[in-house]
């Protein structure tokens, strides 16, 4: 059997067809969204190319460590914030007015 013209990796599905399965499959995607929609997400979500994105993602686990560690250091000093009152409930409420 003949190789698939996309991978060059699987066989091809069927005599007459150019492609494996898998790849069939990515040419009804690309036909359903168009191929820069699908280059735009393949190299965005397997090669990471825009740094900028994943400098924000950095920066937010940074950020969200720093929070963490603040929270911890003001526990540890009796400076954490103290948790709101429990919400009253309609039966706490009765009990109240009587
Ligand atoms: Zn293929």
């Amino acid at each position: 059997m003949f190789e698939c013209y996309l991978c060059l990796n699987k066989k091809r599905a069927g005599y007459g067809g150019y492609y494996c399965d898998a790849c069939n499959k990515i040419g009804k995607i690309i036909e359903c969204y168009g191929s820069d929609e699908v280059l735009d997400i393949l190299e965005q979500t397997c090669l990471r190319k825009d740094k900028k994105l994943r400098d924000i993602k950095i920066e937010k686990v940074k950020k969200d460590k720093e929070e963490d560690k603040k929270v911890d250091i003001d526990k540890a000093h009796g400076l954490a914030p103290t948790p709101p009152p429990p919400p009253t409930t309609r039966s706490q409420k009765k009990k109240t007015s009587n």
